[in-house]
């Protein structure tokens, strides 16, 4: 059986954050953690440079369910989720 993808991309200038949205466990760790960044009310829902790329990276970790991913375009730390 394979697992049916809708990966959506959201590009900012020094990072690009990626959202599955069949993932999403809804533990808010990104709306909580990132408001800036992350707000569900507001389309589009993921806007990269509303906060320090480092940040970003920070609270994409958090995400339990690897429904948020990232890939950094500016050489910065973490140059992308690490593989799990
Ligand atoms: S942190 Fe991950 S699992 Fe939680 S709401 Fe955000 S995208 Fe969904």
């Amino acid at each position: 059986m394979s697992e049916r993808t809708d990966r959506r991309s959201y590009e900012g200038r020094s990072i690009t954050v990626t959202f599955e949205a069949g993932r999403c466990r809804h533990a808010a760790e990104c709306v909580r953690g990132l408001p800036e960044v992350f707000d569900t009310d507001r389309r589009p829902w993921i806007r990269p440079d509303g906060a320090d790329a480092d940040r970003v990276v920070e609270v994409v970790r958090r995400c339990p369910s690897g429904a948020l991913r990232y890939e950094r375009t500016d050489g910065g730390m973490g140059a992308r989720t690490p593989s799990v």
